[in-house]
Formats: structure tokens, C-alpha cells, sequence
């Protein structure tokens, strides 16, 4: 299909069309005229991102989808088809195996698939008569996400967020309410520097006090040095944040040594699992996680090593009890008298009112793998990581960052850098990415981290989430590298 079959036809369209609900009938035609979109805008594009850097990008994407809002609609399957093939044809594709920056996933055809269904009847979650059968399904899948953490307790429950981010905010929200039931001093919460950003700026919103930031040599959390913060933090109510899989590296913190040592001091452990949670799928990589079980509470993305569309996140609780500062009455979305005479209260399981039902498309996948699935999934990603670093090692012109490949990320640079001054060398690491980038034809992240000198060097970072990807991709991809730190690439 072709950008001339979709001409707009006054004539055909009736004038109301574009109105319809999104009735299978009416989804039909159109889903059809959005995956030829998907297919051409892929086609042009002929890589993971669209060559030519950011203008050109920006001139193309313009040329196919504006005006967005023109005097007269040009019906829907113009416009689908148009905002369709410029999302796709300017898209940074995650399916494409050399697009390895972020933990940003290529989602699933079933997840995908689901998630049209999730748009189309629109439960929205906060109360049982928007959601009657999605509030079970999110019933049902919760406390399967909740058992893979916390197996042995009684009774633990999850809650479905918008990713890392919410999660570590409603994370430190209840544990905020939880110091002060106690009435004494405010929460003093404890990270690594190498946590994420989010539970910083949670802190902030929050308005506790600023986070006492906890040494990480090697980028793992020291049990070491959180002994002596705690120590120095002295007695009032404390919340550690350890993080499994950590952004730049993908490092997962010596969870049992620091569960111990901050039940020694009385404080509570948050373990923000992002990146890492999904590793409890499998039998043989779950013990790297091991000591998570001791944690209040558990932060995990399906967004990442779960390839789900954004967004998917997971907050899981040792026990459902701990969920309920979020309790909360509204008299049109769960009047005590409906509650009373049997329908679900809904609204305590989010800070969210009116929220999408992601758990529509975490229960198809999970259904469709199973937990073998998932771990199978889960263990390609981990073991193409470990392949990689291999062939880095093995490669001339090419130097990994020294230590363990940190769950299914790479980190290293052209040999050339080290050649060079740090700064000389950083910009060579630098000018070999954003030349990737404007060629279109891989997409690498970069992570500046300090070295065992102390020195902060920048890296070529890969993050593998691909749950297809071969060795064939990869070296591919190591080639790519190779040349453009070689010099300029041939005309
Ligand atoms: C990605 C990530 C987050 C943020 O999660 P979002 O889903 O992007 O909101 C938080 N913590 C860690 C360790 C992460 O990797």
C-alpha cells in the first residue's frame, strides 16, 4: 500500500464517520490501514532509527502528519494512516536488534495485540462499574505478580503503576505514612548513588527530607557504608532503597547483607527492582536476586525485561495490609453502601483516579509464555548479554568495562579512546554514538561512570532486551562500532 491509496475522498466519506466508536466493526478497516502504515513507515525508514538526525526527522514527521488540527477532518483513515506512518517512519524501533540504548523493549505481538483491546472497551480501573471484568482480571494477575516475590508470606499483594517511577513514589508514600503512624521524626530515606532519579525526586515531592545518598564503589550500594549512615542517622524511622539492576549498568546491590544490616538499625528495605524483578521468573537466575523477600516493598517493570508496550509497572508489598494508607472514599466511584452491599472497592489501588487497564495486556502475556515462557524470555536476554561481552573481549578494537556484565547490559569503547586523553577519549566514545544515531543504523546509550582510578570515563552502553536477537545481530553491531571509531565512514 502506498501513500496515493489513501488520498482523501470526500465523496466516500460519510461526514460522521470519523466519529464512530470503536466497535470491532468500525476497528476493523481501520487497525488494517494502521499495521500498512506500521509496514511502509518501517520500509522507509530501513533501520532502527530514521537517518539524518533531528531537522530532518522533524521536516519529514511534519510533511506527513500536519496540520494536526486542520479546518476540515480529512477522515480517519487518512489521518490513522498518516500519523501512523510518521510515528512509524520516524520511529526509534525497538524491534529492530541494533537499537540497544535504554531499557526500552521491543513489546510483544500478544501484549500489543491486547493492549488494542485495552483501548477499545476502555475499563478504566478506579471503580467496579467501569471494570467489572477487568478489575478481576487485575485481581487475578496481581496477586500471581505478588506471589513471584514474596512466595513464602501469607498474604502479599501488588499494585499496577505506570512504571519505576510511580511505583518508587507510592513506595516511599507509604512508608512516609507508615513513620509517621509512629509520631516521632520525620522518614529519612537512604539510597545508593546509584539509584534512580525517581526516588530522589519522590523524596522531594513527598516533602521528606533530603535523601542521605550511600556510597557505591563498583556501582553496588556498600553494606559497609550504609552501616555507618544509618548509624549516623540515629534512631528515627529510616527507608533503605537498594536497586537490582541499576540503569547505567544494569548492577544489582548485595541485597541480603544490606536487608541485614538495616534490620540491625531498625530501618525498612525498598528494593527498587525496575530492571532486575523479572529475573524471579526463572529458576536459575532468580537467586541473583536473592534477599529481595526481605524487602517491605518491591518496585518491577514489565516495560522493560517484560516487553510490554508502556506502560506496565509493578509495585508488590509483603503483605496487603501495607497498601492500606491508600484507602480513600469517594461517593460516586465506591459510597460505603456499595461497598456494603458487595461491589469491589477499586480506588485504593492507585494514587491514579480514571487509570488504563495495563493489566489487560501483562495477563495475555503471562498466559500466552507462562512462567517457563517468561523465564526462557528473560534467560535469552541475560545469556546474549554475557555472548556479547564475550565477543567485545575477544575483539581487537574494542574494550569492555572491566567486571561482571550486570544483568543485560554491556558497557565499552572503541580501544582508540583509551589512546587518548579522557577527554579526547570521552569525545571519541561520544562522536561514535551520535554518528550511529544520524546514520540511523544503530542506537547505542552512553553512560559516564567513575573507574577504579576514580576517573569517570564515558561508555558505549547496550542494553539487551530483545527476545530474538542473535549472535549474528550482535556482531554486527560490533562492526558497526569498529568502523566509525576508525574514522569516518566512507562515502
Ligand atoms: C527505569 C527505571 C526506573 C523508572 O521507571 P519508569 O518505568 O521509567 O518510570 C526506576 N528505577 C530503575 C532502577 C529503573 O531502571
Amino acid at each position: 500500500m502506498t501513500d496515493a491509496s489513501r488520498t482523501p475522498d470526500a465523496g466516500t466519506v460519510r461526514a460522521d464517520a470519523v466519529a464512530d466508536p470503536a466497535t470491532p466493526y468500525a476497528l476493523r478497516r481501520l487497525t488494517s490501514v494502521a499495521l500498512d502504515a506500521l509496514a511502509d513507515g518501517a520500509a522507509a525508514r530501513g533501520g532502527p532509527l530514521p537517518a539524518g538526525g533531528p531537522e530532518q526527522v522533524a521536516a519529514r514527521t511534519r510533511a506527513l502528519c500536519a496540520p494536526v488540527l486542520p479546518e476540515e477532518g480529512l477522515g480517519a483513515e487518512d489521518a490513522v494512516y498518516g500519523v501512523a506512518r510518521a510515528a512509524a517512519e520516524g520511529a526509534a524501533d525497538p524491534s529492530d536488534p541494533h537499537c540497544v540504548a535504554h531499557l526500552h523493549c521491543p513489546p510483544l505481538a500478544v501484549a500489543a495485540a491486547a493492549d488494542l483491546v485495552a483501548s477499545a472497551l476502555n475499563p478504566s480501573m478506579d471503580s467496579w462499574d467501569q471494570a467489572p471484568a477487568a478489575a478481576v482480571i487485575e485481581e487475578e494477575v496481581t496477586a500471581a505478580l505478588a506471589q513471584l516475590v514474596y512466595a513464602g508470606r501469607p498474604d502479599p499483594d501488588a499494585v499496577v503503576t505506570s512504571g519505576g517511577t510511580e511505583s518508587n513514589l507510592v513506595a516511599l508514600l507509604l512508608a512516609r505514612e507508615r513513620a509517621r503512624a509512629t509520631g516521632g521524626r520525620p522518614l529519612q530515606v537512604l539510597v545508593g548513588a546509584n539509584a534512580h532519579h525517581s526516588v530522589r525526586r519522590a523524596a522531594w515531592m513527598l516533602g521528606l527530607p533530603t535523601p542521605v545518598v550511600v556510597d557505591c564503589p563498583g556501582g553496588r550500594m556498600s553494606p559497609a557504608a550504609l552501616d555507618r549512615a544509618l548509624a549516623e542517622a540515629a534512631g528515627g524511622p529510616a527507608l533503605v532503597v537498594a536497586t537490582a539492576g541499576t540503569t547505567d549498568e544494569g548492577l544489582i546491590d548485595p541485597l541480603p547483607e544490606l536487608a541485614a544490616v538495616a534490620r540491625e538499625h531498625g530501618a525498612e528495605l525498598h528494593v527498587d527492582a525496575a530492571y532486575g524483578g523479572p529475573l524471579l521468573f526463572s529458576e536459575r537466575l532468580a537467586p541473583r536476586l536473592a534477599g529481595i523477600e526481605h524487602a517491605v516493598s518491591v518496585t518491577y517493570d514489565l516495560h522493560k525485561l517484560g516487553w510490554q508496550p508502556v506502560a506496565a509497572g509493578v509495585l508488590a508489598v509483603a503483605d496487603a495490609a501495607l497498601l492500606e494508607p491508600l484507602a480513600l472514599t469517594a461517593d460516586y466511584l465506591n459510597a460505603d453502601d456499595d461497598t456494603e452491599a458487595g461491589l469491589p472497592d477499586l480506588l485504593g489501588r492507585s494514587i491514579r483516579t480514571s487509570r488504563r487497564p495495563d493489566v489487560l495486556k501483562i495477563a495475555a502475556t503471562l498466559r500466552a509464555l507462562g512462567r517457563r515462557g517468561m523465564a526462557r524470555t528473560v534467560e535469552h536476554c541475560v545469556d546474549t548479554a554475557a555472548e556479547f561481552a564475550r565477543a567485545v573481549d575477544e575483539h581487537p578494537a574494542l574494550r569492555r568495562r572491566p567486571g561482571d556484565v550486570g544483568i543485560s547490559t554491556v558497557l565499552f569503547r572503541p580501544a582508540a579512546a583509551d589512546a587518548l586523553d579522557d577527554e579526547a577519549g570521552d569525545a571519541l566514545v561520544a562522536a561514535v554514538r551520535r554518528e550511529l544515531l544520524a546514520e540511523g543504523r544503530a542506537v547505542l546509550g552512553r553512560a559516564l561512570v567513575a573507574d577504579g582510578d576514580g576517573r569517570q570515563r564515558l561508555w558505549l552502553k547496550v542494553t539487551l532486551l530483545h527476545p530474538r536477537s542473535t549472535a549474528a545481530d550482535l556482531d554486527a553491531l560490533l562492526k558497526l562500532v569498529a568502523e566509525r571509531a576508525e574514522g569516518p565512514s566512507p562515502a
